[in-house]
Protein backbone atom coordinates (compact mmCIF):
# COMPACT_ATOMS: atom_id res chain seq x y z
CA UNK A 1 0.00 0.00 0.00
CA UNK A 2 1.75 3.24 -0.96
CA UNK A 3 0.24 5.74 1.78
CA UNK A 4 2.58 8.37 0.98
CA UNK A 5 0.10 8.26 -2.22
CA UNK A 6 -2.85 9.33 -0.37
CA UNK A 7 -1.05 12.36 1.81
CA UNK A 8 0.52 13.28 -2.40
CA UNK A 9 -2.62 13.46 -3.57
CA UNK A 10 -4.46 15.67 -0.74
CA UNK A 11 -1.07 17.95 -0.76
CA UNK A 12 -2.06 18.17 -5.14
CA UNK A 13 -5.47 19.51 -4.25
CA UNK A 14 -4.68 22.60 -2.42
CA UNK A 15 -1.66 22.96 -5.07
CA UNK A 16 -4.15 22.85 -7.78
CA UNK A 17 -7.12 24.87 -5.64
CA UNK A 18 -4.12 27.33 -5.28
CA UNK A 19 -3.82 27.26 -1.47
CA UNK A 20 -1.13 25.42 -0.47
CA UNK A 21 0.10 27.36 2.45
CA UNK A 22 3.61 28.25 2.55
CA UNK A 23 5.10 29.90 5.91
CA UNK A 24 8.13 32.73 5.93
CA UNK A 25 10.95 31.49 8.38
CA UNK A 26 10.99 34.73 10.48
CA UNK A 27 12.84 35.61 13.53
CA UNK A 28 11.09 38.73 15.24
CA UNK A 29 13.53 41.34 17.29
CA UNK A 30 12.69 42.04 20.71
CA UNK A 31 12.49 45.86 21.37
CA UNK A 32 12.35 46.26 17.46
CA UNK A 33 8.80 44.76 17.43
CA UNK A 34 7.63 45.35 14.53
CA UNK A 35 10.84 44.76 12.63
CA UNK A 36 12.09 41.09 12.04
CA UNK A 37 14.63 39.24 10.27
CA UNK A 38 13.18 36.51 7.62
CA UNK A 39 15.73 33.82 7.14
CA UNK A 40 15.05 33.57 2.95
CA UNK A 41 15.93 30.78 0.81
CA UNK A 42 18.86 33.40 0.07
CA UNK A 43 20.07 34.43 3.09
CA UNK A 44 18.88 36.83 5.77
CA UNK A 45 17.08 39.92 5.17
CA UNK A 46 15.31 42.53 7.73
CA UNK A 47 11.80 42.85 7.10
CA UNK A 48 8.55 44.65 8.58
CA UNK A 49 5.87 42.77 9.85
CA UNK A 50 2.06 43.83 8.96
CA UNK A 51 -0.23 40.81 10.03
CA UNK A 52 0.81 39.86 13.26
CA UNK A 53 -1.72 39.39 15.84
CA UNK A 54 0.57 40.12 18.77
CA UNK A 55 -1.31 42.94 18.19
CA UNK A 56 0.22 45.53 20.26
CA UNK A 57 3.70 44.60 20.51
CA UNK A 58 3.05 43.66 24.34
CA UNK A 59 5.34 40.62 23.10
CA UNK A 60 8.24 42.52 23.46
CA UNK A 61 7.16 44.86 26.72
CA UNK A 62 10.03 44.58 29.29
CA UNK A 63 7.52 43.96 31.97
CA UNK A 64 6.07 40.81 30.25
CA UNK A 65 9.16 39.14 28.92
CA UNK A 66 10.74 40.51 32.89
CA UNK A 67 7.82 38.50 34.56
CA UNK A 68 8.84 35.20 32.01
CA UNK A 69 12.31 35.34 32.61
CA UNK A 70 12.36 35.82 36.35
CA UNK A 71 9.44 33.32 36.57
CA UNK A 72 11.55 30.40 34.33
CA UNK A 73 14.78 30.96 36.35
CA UNK A 74 13.10 30.85 39.73
CA UNK A 75 10.72 28.05 39.23
CA UNK A 76 11.76 25.79 36.09
CA UNK A 77 10.30 25.66 32.80
CA UNK A 78 7.40 22.99 32.68
CA UNK A 79 4.10 22.87 34.50
CA UNK A 80 5.10 19.28 35.31
CA UNK A 81 2.07 17.67 33.77
CA UNK A 82 -1.92 18.20 33.84
CA UNK A 83 -3.45 20.00 36.77
CA UNK A 84 -4.73 16.59 38.39
CA UNK A 85 -1.13 15.03 38.34
CA UNK A 86 1.13 18.33 39.08
CA UNK A 87 -1.67 20.26 40.96
CA UNK A 88 -2.40 23.83 40.06
CA UNK A 89 1.48 26.05 39.82
CA UNK A 90 1.01 29.68 41.77
CA UNK A 91 1.06 31.55 38.64
CA UNK A 92 -1.60 30.31 36.96
CA UNK A 93 -3.73 30.60 40.32
CA UNK A 94 -2.68 34.33 40.14
CA UNK A 95 -3.29 34.82 36.33
CA UNK A 96 -7.13 33.08 36.54
CA UNK A 97 -7.99 35.58 39.78
CA UNK A 98 -6.42 38.25 36.96
CA UNK A 99 -8.73 37.19 34.40
CA UNK A 100 -11.84 37.08 36.60
CA UNK A 101 -11.33 40.56 37.76
CA UNK A 102 -10.86 41.46 34.32
CA UNK A 103 -13.59 40.29 33.32
CA UNK A 104 -15.84 41.14 36.60
CA UNK A 105 -16.27 37.28 36.98
CA UNK A 106 -16.36 34.96 39.79
CA UNK A 107 -13.60 32.49 38.54
CA UNK A 108 -11.60 32.24 35.20
CA UNK A 109 -10.34 28.89 33.67
CA UNK A 110 -6.96 28.94 31.65
CA UNK A 111 -6.56 26.29 29.24
CA UNK A 112 -3.10 25.77 26.75
CA UNK A 113 -4.71 27.87 24.02
CA UNK A 114 -7.81 29.71 22.41
CA UNK A 115 -8.79 27.14 20.27
CA UNK A 116 -8.44 24.36 23.21
CA UNK A 117 -11.03 27.09 25.34
CA UNK A 118 -13.79 26.97 22.94
CA UNK A 119 -13.16 23.16 21.50
CA UNK A 120 -13.78 22.10 25.14
CA UNK A 121 -15.56 24.94 26.57
CA UNK A 122 -18.53 24.95 24.09
CA UNK A 123 -18.30 21.07 23.80
CA UNK A 124 -18.67 20.53 27.90
CA UNK A 125 -20.96 23.42 28.29
CA UNK A 126 -23.52 22.36 26.20
CA UNK A 127 -23.32 18.83 27.00
CA UNK A 128 -24.03 19.47 30.68
CA UNK A 129 -27.38 21.62 29.80
CA UNK A 130 -30.12 18.76 28.96
CA UNK A 131 -31.71 19.10 25.89
CA UNK A 132 -29.40 22.03 25.10
CA UNK A 133 -30.26 23.86 21.88
CA UNK A 134 -27.20 25.82 20.07
CA UNK A 135 -27.51 28.89 18.30
CA UNK A 136 -23.96 30.03 16.51
CA UNK A 137 -23.26 32.93 14.43
CA UNK A 138 -22.72 32.02 10.87
CA UNK A 139 -19.28 33.72 10.55
CA UNK A 140 -18.07 32.05 14.21
CA UNK A 141 -14.61 30.64 14.36
CA UNK A 142 -13.34 26.97 13.57
CA UNK A 143 -12.34 26.40 16.84
CA UNK A 144 -16.26 27.39 18.08
CA UNK A 145 -17.51 25.13 15.33
CA UNK A 146 -15.47 22.33 16.59
CA UNK A 147 -16.65 22.54 20.17
CA UNK A 148 -20.32 22.48 19.00
CA UNK A 149 -19.67 19.46 16.36
CA UNK A 150 -17.94 17.53 20.20
CA UNK A 151 -20.82 18.17 22.49
CA UNK A 152 -23.26 16.24 19.78
CA UNK A 153 -25.76 18.89 20.83
CA UNK A 154 -28.56 19.91 18.00
CA UNK A 155 -27.01 23.15 16.73
CA UNK A 156 -28.83 26.00 14.22
CA UNK A 157 -26.53 28.82 12.83
CA UNK A 158 -28.19 32.36 12.40
CA UNK A 159 -27.11 34.49 9.78
CA UNK A 160 -23.74 37.01 10.68
CA UNK A 161 -25.11 39.38 13.26
CA UNK A 162 -27.88 39.13 12.37
CA UNK A 163 -30.26 39.88 15.42
CA UNK A 164 -33.94 39.51 14.09
CA UNK A 165 -32.60 35.54 12.34
CA UNK A 166 -31.78 35.09 16.22
CA UNK A 167 -34.70 35.81 17.85
CA UNK A 168 -36.59 34.08 15.17
CA UNK A 169 -34.47 31.01 16.36
CA UNK A 170 -35.29 31.87 19.94
CA UNK A 171 -39.37 32.16 19.20
CA UNK A 172 -38.95 28.74 17.13
CA UNK A 173 -37.82 27.08 20.64
CA UNK A 174 -39.93 28.41 23.61
CA UNK A 175 -38.58 27.20 26.63
CA UNK A 176 -35.90 24.84 25.81
CA UNK A 177 -32.49 25.20 27.19
CA UNK A 178 -30.32 27.50 25.21
CA UNK A 179 -27.12 28.73 24.32
CA UNK A 180 -26.22 31.49 22.32
CA UNK A 181 -22.84 31.82 20.51
CA UNK A 182 -21.02 34.27 18.91
CA UNK A 183 -17.67 36.58 18.51
CA UNK A 184 -17.23 39.92 19.87
CA UNK A 185 -15.35 41.40 16.87
CA UNK A 186 -14.60 39.04 14.07
CA UNK A 187 -11.20 38.88 13.01
CA UNK A 188 -11.24 38.48 8.88
CA UNK A 189 -13.52 41.49 8.61
CA UNK A 190 -12.78 43.80 11.64
CA UNK A 191 -16.68 44.24 12.26
CA UNK A 192 -18.27 43.76 15.80
CA UNK A 193 -21.08 41.93 17.24
CA UNK A 194 -24.01 44.03 18.58
CA UNK A 195 -23.35 42.77 21.71
CA UNK A 196 -26.11 44.71 23.46
CA UNK A 197 -29.04 43.42 21.80
CA UNK A 198 -27.57 39.53 21.58
CA UNK A 199 -27.98 40.22 25.42
CA UNK A 200 -31.59 41.52 25.43
CA UNK A 201 -32.65 38.11 24.00
CA UNK A 202 -31.43 36.24 25.40
CA UNK A 203 -32.40 37.66 28.57
CA UNK A 204 -35.96 37.53 27.00
CA UNK A 205 -35.60 34.02 25.74
CA UNK A 206 -33.89 33.02 28.94
CA UNK A 207 -30.91 31.75 26.56
CA UNK A 208 -27.25 32.24 28.22
CA UNK A 209 -24.48 33.70 26.39
CA UNK A 210 -20.69 32.37 25.32
CA UNK A 211 -18.83 35.37 23.83
CA UNK A 212 -15.49 34.65 22.26
CA UNK A 213 -13.41 38.01 22.99
CA UNK A 214 -10.34 36.72 21.17
CA UNK A 215 -9.62 39.70 18.92
CA UNK A 216 -11.30 42.52 21.43
CA UNK A 217 -9.58 41.84 24.69
CA UNK A 218 -6.56 44.19 25.96
CA UNK A 219 -7.93 46.28 23.08
CA UNK A 220 -10.69 47.53 23.74
CA UNK A 221 -12.80 48.62 27.15
CA UNK A 222 -11.22 51.04 29.84
CA UNK A 223 -9.37 48.16 31.12
CA UNK A 224 -8.41 46.11 28.07
CA UNK A 225 -11.46 43.79 28.99
CA UNK A 226 -12.77 43.61 25.43
CA UNK A 227 -15.83 45.18 23.11
CA UNK A 228 -18.20 43.52 26.17
CA UNK A 229 -16.35 46.10 28.72
CA UNK A 230 -16.51 48.81 25.91
CA UNK A 231 -20.01 48.76 25.61
CA UNK A 232 -21.08 48.49 29.15
CA UNK A 233 -22.15 44.35 28.94
CA UNK A 234 -19.88 42.65 30.13
CA UNK A 235 -22.20 41.49 33.53
CA UNK A 236 -24.91 40.59 30.63
CA UNK A 237 -22.52 37.52 29.36
CA UNK A 238 -22.61 34.47 30.89
CA UNK A 239 -19.19 33.20 29.89
CA UNK A 240 -16.06 35.07 28.17
CA UNK A 241 -13.50 33.64 26.44
CA UNK A 242 -10.34 35.13 25.08
CA UNK A 243 -7.01 34.58 24.66
CA UNK A 244 -3.49 35.28 26.21
CA UNK A 245 -2.01 34.86 22.44
CA UNK A 246 -2.64 38.06 20.86
CA UNK A 247 -2.80 41.52 22.67
CA UNK A 248 -1.53 40.02 26.03
CA UNK A 249 1.44 38.86 24.06
CA UNK A 250 2.01 34.84 25.37
CA UNK A 251 0.28 31.75 24.74
CA UNK A 252 -3.06 30.22 26.70
CA UNK A 253 -6.53 30.58 26.37
CA UNK A 254 -9.48 30.88 29.09
CA UNK A 255 -12.97 31.50 29.67
CA UNK A 256 -14.70 33.61 32.46
CA UNK A 257 -17.82 32.70 34.22
CA UNK A 258 -19.57 32.08 37.46
CA UNK A 259 -17.66 30.06 39.93
CA UNK A 260 -20.59 27.12 39.21
CA UNK A 261 -19.66 27.43 35.24
CA UNK A 262 -16.18 27.69 35.86
CA UNK A 263 -15.67 24.31 38.64
CA UNK A 264 -17.84 22.54 36.43
CA UNK A 265 -15.72 22.73 33.07
CA UNK A 266 -12.85 22.14 35.14
CA UNK A 267 -14.08 18.95 36.44
CA UNK A 268 -15.48 17.68 33.29
CA UNK A 269 -13.92 19.38 30.08
CA UNK A 270 -11.31 16.88 28.56
CA UNK A 271 -9.70 19.47 27.12
CA UNK A 272 -8.53 20.46 30.36
CA UNK A 273 -8.35 17.76 32.03
CA UNK A 274 -5.94 15.61 30.09
CA UNK A 275 -3.55 18.18 28.98
CA UNK A 276 -0.45 19.60 30.76
CA UNK A 277 -0.92 22.80 31.97
CA UNK A 278 0.63 26.06 30.91
CA UNK A 279 4.37 26.44 32.16
CA UNK A 280 4.45 28.85 35.18
CA UNK A 281 6.76 31.66 33.34
CA UNK A 282 3.91 31.87 30.15
CA UNK A 283 1.00 32.15 33.47
CA UNK A 284 3.24 35.21 34.85
CA UNK A 285 4.22 36.96 31.82
CA UNK A 286 0.58 36.66 30.62
CA UNK A 287 -0.09 38.34 34.16
CA UNK A 288 2.05 40.90 33.97
CA UNK A 289 0.51 42.35 30.20
CA UNK A 290 -3.28 42.28 31.71
CA UNK A 291 -1.83 44.09 34.79
CA UNK A 292 -0.46 46.05 32.47
CA UNK A 293 -2.78 46.91 29.97
CA UNK A 294 -5.75 46.88 32.68
CA UNK A 295 -3.89 50.90 33.62
CA UNK A 296 -2.13 51.66 30.93
CA UNK A 297 -4.36 52.97 27.77
CA UNK A 298 -1.86 54.02 25.56
CA UNK A 299 -0.94 51.08 23.67
CA UNK A 300 -4.98 50.98 23.30
CA UNK A 301 -5.04 54.74 22.05
CA UNK A 302 -1.81 54.36 19.92
CA UNK A 303 -3.15 51.10 17.82
CA UNK A 304 -6.33 53.05 16.86
CA UNK A 305 -4.67 55.77 15.74
CA UNK A 306 -2.18 53.51 13.83
CA UNK A 307 -5.18 51.58 12.61
CA UNK A 308 -7.11 54.70 11.16
CA UNK A 309 -4.30 55.99 9.40
CA UNK A 310 -3.42 53.11 7.70
CA UNK A 311 -6.66 52.69 6.43
CA UNK A 312 -6.87 56.42 5.68
CA UNK A 313 -3.14 56.59 3.54
CA UNK A 314 -4.10 53.45 2.01
CA UNK A 315 -7.97 54.46 0.60
CA UNK A 316 -6.10 57.82 -0.37
CA UNK A 317 -3.48 55.91 -2.38
CA UNK A 318 -6.93 54.27 -4.16
CA UNK A 319 -6.47 50.41 -2.34
CA UNK A 320 -9.33 48.56 -2.10
CA UNK A 321 -9.47 48.88 2.09
CA UNK A 322 -12.56 47.09 2.84
CA UNK A 323 -14.64 48.88 5.45
CA UNK A 324 -13.98 48.09 9.21
CA UNK A 325 -15.07 49.30 12.36
CA UNK A 326 -11.85 48.01 14.32
CA UNK A 327 -7.88 47.87 13.99
CA UNK A 328 -8.03 44.92 11.63
CA UNK A 329 -7.83 46.56 8.00
CA UNK A 330 -8.74 43.96 5.02
CA UNK A 331 -7.66 44.78 1.62
CA UNK A 332 -9.80 43.11 -1.12
CA UNK A 333 -8.19 40.69 -3.82
CA UNK A 334 -10.97 38.47 -4.40
CA UNK A 335 -8.28 36.20 -6.26
CA UNK A 336 -6.01 33.28 -4.69
CA UNK A 337 -3.37 33.21 -7.06
CA UNK A 338 -2.87 36.84 -6.97
CA UNK A 339 -3.12 37.46 -3.37
CA UNK A 340 -0.15 35.01 -2.80
CA UNK A 341 1.08 36.36 -5.48
CA UNK A 342 0.66 40.30 -4.16
CA UNK A 343 2.44 38.63 -0.61
CA UNK A 344 5.47 37.20 -2.67
CA UNK A 345 6.32 39.96 -4.22
CA UNK A 346 6.00 42.16 -0.98
CA UNK A 347 8.30 39.96 0.68
CA UNK A 348 10.79 39.61 -1.98
CA UNK A 349 10.86 42.62 -3.20
CA UNK A 350 9.92 45.21 -0.50
CA UNK A 351 10.89 43.71 2.60
CA UNK A 352 7.56 43.71 3.98
CA UNK A 353 5.58 40.46 5.77
CA UNK A 354 2.11 39.89 4.89
CA UNK A 355 -0.08 36.84 5.08
CA UNK A 356 -2.40 35.79 2.39
CA UNK A 357 -5.91 35.03 3.61
CA UNK A 358 -7.36 32.53 1.38
CA UNK A 359 -10.41 29.84 1.57
CA UNK A 360 -11.16 27.80 4.05
CA UNK A 361 -10.11 30.99 6.48
CA UNK A 362 -12.18 33.54 4.34
CA UNK A 363 -15.21 32.28 1.85
CA UNK A 364 -13.91 31.81 -2.08
CA UNK A 365 -13.74 35.15 -4.03
CA UNK A 366 -12.83 37.01 -0.91
CA UNK A 367 -9.17 36.55 -0.88
CA UNK A 368 -7.69 39.54 1.01
CA UNK A 369 -4.61 40.97 2.72
CA UNK A 370 -4.92 41.35 6.38
CA UNK A 371 -3.14 44.21 7.65
CA UNK A 372 -2.42 44.70 11.67
CA UNK A 373 -1.40 48.11 12.16
CA UNK A 374 0.37 48.00 16.11
CA UNK A 375 1.05 51.14 18.23
CA UNK A 376 4.33 50.63 17.02
CA UNK A 377 4.03 50.92 12.78
CA UNK A 378 5.64 54.83 12.71
CA UNK A 379 3.84 57.02 9.99
CA UNK A 380 7.65 56.18 7.60
CA UNK A 381 6.33 52.56 7.61
CA UNK A 382 3.01 53.23 6.66
CA UNK A 383 4.15 55.43 3.79
CA UNK A 384 6.55 52.43 2.73
CA UNK A 385 3.23 50.06 3.07
CA UNK A 386 1.20 52.44 0.96
CA UNK A 387 3.72 52.71 -1.88
CA UNK A 388 5.22 49.41 -1.89
CA UNK A 389 1.31 47.93 -2.19
CA UNK A 390 0.64 50.52 -5.02
CA UNK A 391 3.19 49.27 -6.58
CA UNK A 392 2.76 45.36 -6.42
CA UNK A 393 -1.13 46.31 -7.29
CA UNK A 394 0.03 47.82 -10.34
CA UNK A 395 2.38 44.80 -11.64
CA UNK A 396 -0.58 42.62 -10.77
CA UNK A 397 -2.72 44.71 -12.97
CA UNK A 398 -5.17 44.58 -9.92
CA UNK A 399 -7.82 47.50 -9.68
CA UNK A 400 -6.72 50.62 -7.98
CA UNK A 401 -9.71 53.36 -7.53
CA UNK A 402 -9.07 56.42 -8.38
CA UNK A 403 -7.59 58.99 -6.57
CA UNK A 404 -9.16 61.48 -5.12
CA UNK A 405 -8.46 65.01 -6.35
CA UNK A 406 -5.81 67.28 -4.09
CA UNK A 407 -7.81 70.68 -3.33
CA UNK A 408 -6.74 73.84 -5.16
N1 LIG B 1 -11.16 32.35 18.50
C1 LIG B 1 -10.97 33.13 17.40
C2 LIG B 1 -12.07 34.00 16.96
C3 LIG B 1 -9.74 33.11 16.72
O1 LIG B 1 -9.55 33.86 15.64
C4 LIG B 1 -8.71 32.25 17.20
C5 LIG B 1 -7.39 32.14 16.54
O2 LIG B 1 -6.79 32.95 16.01
C6 LIG B 1 -8.96 31.48 18.33
C7 LIG B 1 -10.19 31.55 18.95
C8 LIG B 1 -7.90 30.58 18.88
O3 LIG B 1 -7.09 31.28 19.78
P1 LIG B 1 -5.59 30.81 20.03
O4 LIG B 1 -4.77 31.37 18.90
O5 LIG B 1 -5.24 31.35 21.37
O6 LIG B 1 -5.60 29.32 20.00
Amino acid sequence: MDYNKFFDDALGRLHNERRYRVFADLERIAGRYPHAVWHSPKGQRNVVMWCSNDYLGMGQHPKVVGAMVETATRTGTGAGGTRNIAGNNHSLIQLEQELADLHGKEAALVFTSGYVSNQTGIATLAKLIPNCLILSDALNHNSMIEGIRQSGTEYLVFRHNDVAHLEELLRAHPGRPTLIVCESLYSMDGDVAPLAKICDLAERYGAMTYVDEVHAVGMYGPRGGGIAERDGVMHRIDILEGTLAKAFGCLGGYIAGSAKVVDAVRSYAPGFIFTTALPPAICAAATAAIRHLKSSSWERERHQDRAARVKAILTAAGLPVMSSDTHIVPLFVGDPERCKKACDLLLEEHGIYIQPINYPTVPKGTERLRITPSPYHEDALIDGLAEALVHVWEQLELPLYAKPMAAE
